[in-house]
This record gives C-alpha cells, structure tokens and sequence, in this order.
C-alpha cells in the first residue's frame, strides 16, 4: 500500500512561505462566491488591459504554471526533479484559431522535444489538436462533412503540423501524448492519432493518444483499438477520466441525442479501473499513463504492477498528475520509485487564463466542503508547527 498521508513527503520541497501562498490560493477558491467574483474579475481586467498581470503571476499563476517560457520553467523543472518528477512542458495557449498561433504551437511543441531529448528530467511531450487546428475544422472531419477548398488547404497544414511534431519525437527518441477533447471533435483526434502510431510506434511506444473514461463507449474503443494494432505497432495510452463533463452533458441535452458520458461517477471510475487492467494485461504491446488524481485508481495501478510481477519503474508505466495539485499523490509515489511526470503548463499568462480558470473551478468546493487539497496544506501546516 502507498500511504498517500505522508505530507511530510508530499511537501518536501515547499518552505513555509510556499505553502502559506498555497493556503491562501485554496482558501480563496475554496469559497464558492469568492472564486466566482474572483474569475470574473480576471477575465475583466485583462480583457480591459488593467495591470493586474503581476498579481496573477505571484499567486494563481506561479502555483500552476511554470512560467511564460520554457527557460522560465526551468526552476519548476529542476525542482521537481530534485524529487525525481519529471516534467511534461505543456503550451498552455488555449481557444487560438490563427494560422500564426498554430504555426507558433507547433513551434514550442518542436522546441519543448528538443528540450526533452536532451533532459532526463522531462520523459515526454504533449499537445492539443485544438492548438493547431480550428475547432470548426476537427468538427466537420470528425462528422465527415464537406469542406471548401480553403478548409481543405487549412485540414492538410494540420495533417503536416502533427506529422511534424510525430516525427520529430521519432527522431529524437522522445515520446508525445495528444491530449483528449470533446467528443464531437474526437473521432478526428483518434484517427490521425492512430495514423501517427501506426507510422512511428513500429519499435516501441512513441505516440500516445488519450482515452477518456468518463465516455460510455471507451472500453469497446480501448479493444477495438488493440485488436487494429495487433501484430502491426505499439499502443500509447494517457488515461483520463475527462474534463469536459459538464460540456457533453450540455451538448447532448441541446441537441437531444444520447449522453455520450456515464452521469454516475461511480460508472466513470470502473471504467477508469477496468482500462488500467486492461493496459497492464496487454502489456506487452502497450504502454500506458495514469493521468489522474484519484487515489483509488493510482493504489490500483501499483496492485497491478505488482501483481503482474513488473518493476515499480517499468518504463512502460507511468502516473501523472497536473503541476500545483495531489502533491500527495506524485512525491509519495516518487518516493517509492514508480515513474511519476507534472504537467507543467507555460506560456503567456493572457493566453494561459482558460486553463487557471479551470483549476480555479475544479478547486471550489460545494459550500461548506473542504477540498483535499487545502486540508493537505492546513495538516501539513500544522504537523511542521507541532515540530
Ligand atoms: C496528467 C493529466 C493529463 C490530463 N489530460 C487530459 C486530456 O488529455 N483530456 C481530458 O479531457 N482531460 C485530461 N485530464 C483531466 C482529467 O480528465 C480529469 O478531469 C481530472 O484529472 C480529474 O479526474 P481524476 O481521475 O483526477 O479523478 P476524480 O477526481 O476521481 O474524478 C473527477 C472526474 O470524474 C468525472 N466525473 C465527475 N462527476 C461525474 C459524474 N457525475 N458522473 C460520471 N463521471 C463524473 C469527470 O471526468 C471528472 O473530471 C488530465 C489530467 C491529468 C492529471
């Protein structure tokens, strides 16, 4: 068993002044209404040019981001390696649908496996298809729906701008994850990602695509997906519950078709768990990523890899967690020697803003509930008091 309660592991590399700024950060958007005026004043007075860059930058920012380049990043990534956490350096420029952010995606995807392939201290690389495509683009060749002829032009510069970054990870031996989106773009995320690993994971795993279990459908799809690479090329999996639940339900609901995600969570969470055995028993072929923050699922990983006899640090097997959250979970898994990796989102703080806005969201508590994390932060506080 992995005790996950060991904060004095969880916090080993947070001083006192660290972790005050962390409980004032959770304490805030813990409180419902607080984090709501909060939002809603950040988008206001950075839509408006109001200098409040820097007080987002000493707080919400430098809790989850590491910082608006990948020099920038570099103190986060070393100090996460001090603990043996490698580094996942994600651009983090979201909603973008210019030529020019695409092509200046693709450039800090090609940098950031550069960087990797001559780093130990960050074991992959990953990105957003949304980053280097229009929304309204994946949509009409998810739903095969004809496109103009610029679209078309526009549909082969993406084709090229994945192709680019698969190939340069093949190259230089560094292995990439495509993020997961909304299902109504999916179908044309999992086929070109299919394409790359058919292409480039020959030999070993390089591409790796991400499952998200929240989806009714996902297990059929995760062995449908084994049966077509049998024989042919190695499969990379992310697995993730999902983050756009509330967004399917939504979708589904207003344009009344089936609710693509399970809406009980408990369904959500064996789907999650049967995925992971799934991955383990096919091991052979597959390599995979607990991409979460659930205990239970991480606690079921190191039972399967100890009950398949694997080495904790199999490089086939990874957790990851999301740079500023379950500290718990990735330094006292790091301590145990299994292979642990931090997304670590950079960029420009404008442009990062829908992303802090959604860690603001998925820290604030129903009323009256404490979230984990800040009663992780308050216990440690008190244990290094107590001292
Ligand atoms: C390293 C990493 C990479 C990630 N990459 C992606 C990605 O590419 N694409 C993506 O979509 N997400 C991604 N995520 C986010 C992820 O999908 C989850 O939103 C997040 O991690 C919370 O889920 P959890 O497994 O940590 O655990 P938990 O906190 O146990 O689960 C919360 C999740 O359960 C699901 N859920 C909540 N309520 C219900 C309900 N009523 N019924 C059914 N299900 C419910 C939702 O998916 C929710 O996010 C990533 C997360 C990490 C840590």
């Amino acid at each position: 068993m992995i005790n996950f309660n060991n904060l004095k592991t969880a916090f080993s590399d947070k001083s006192d002044t660290d972790l005050n700024r962390a409980y004032l950060l959770f304490k805030s958007m813990s409180n419902r209404f607080v984090s709501k005026i909060l939002t809603g004043l950040v988008q206001f007075s950075l839509k408006l040019h109001f200098p409040i860059k820097f007080i987002i930058k000493a707080t919400v920012y430098k809790h989850f981001c590491g910082g608006e380049t990948i020099e920038e990043s570099q103190t986060t990534i070393d100090k996460l390696w001090q603990s043996h956490i490698g580094t996942i350096l994600d651009f983090s420029a979201e909603g973008k649908e210019s030529a020019n952010d695409f092509n200046r995606a693709l450039k800090q995807t090609l940098a950031s496996i550069e960087k990797a392939a001559v780093s130990d201290s960050i074991p992959f690389s990953v990105f957003k298809p949304t980053g280097l495509c229009k929304f309204s683009i994946l949509e009409k060749i998810n739903n095969n729906n004809p496109l103009s002829a610029d679209e078309k032009i526009e549909k082969k510069e993406y084709e090229a701008r994945v192709d680019a970054i698969c190939k340069l990870a093949f190259d230089k031996n560094v292995a990439v994850f495509i993020d997961a989106e909304e299902s109504w773009i999916q179908d044309a995320i999992d086929s070109i990602a299919e394409q790359m690993m058919e292409k480039y994971n020959k030999q070993k795993v390089l591409i790796y695509n991400t499952i998200q279990l929240y989806r009714k459908d996902r297990i059929d799809y995760l062995n449908s997906f084994l049966r077509r690479a049998e024989n042919n090329y190695f499969i990379g999996v992310k697995l993730v519950r999902g983050a756009y639940h509330e967004q399917e339900i939504a979708k589904a609901k207003a344009n009344n078709y089936p609710c693509p995600v399970h809406t009980v969570k408990t369904n959500t969470d064996t789907d999650y768990n049967s995925a992971l055995e799934l991955c383990i028993k096919n091991i052979k072929r597959v390599a995979v990523c607990a991409g979460t923050h659930n205990e239970k699922s991480a606690q079921l990983l190191v039972d399967l890899i100890e009950k398949h006899n694997l080495n904790k640090n199999d490089e086939r097997i990874y957790f990851s967690q999301l740079l500023g959250m379950s500290d718990h979970i990735s330094y006292n898994l790091s301590s145990a020697n299994y292979n642990v990796s931090k997304y670590v989102p950079y960029g420009p703080i404008r442009d990062v803003l829908p992303y802090l806005i959604r860690r603001i969201k998925e820290n604030t508590s129903i009323a009256g509930q404490m979230g984990r994390e800040l009663s992780n932060i308050i216990a440690e506080k008190q244990r290094r008091k107590n001292i």
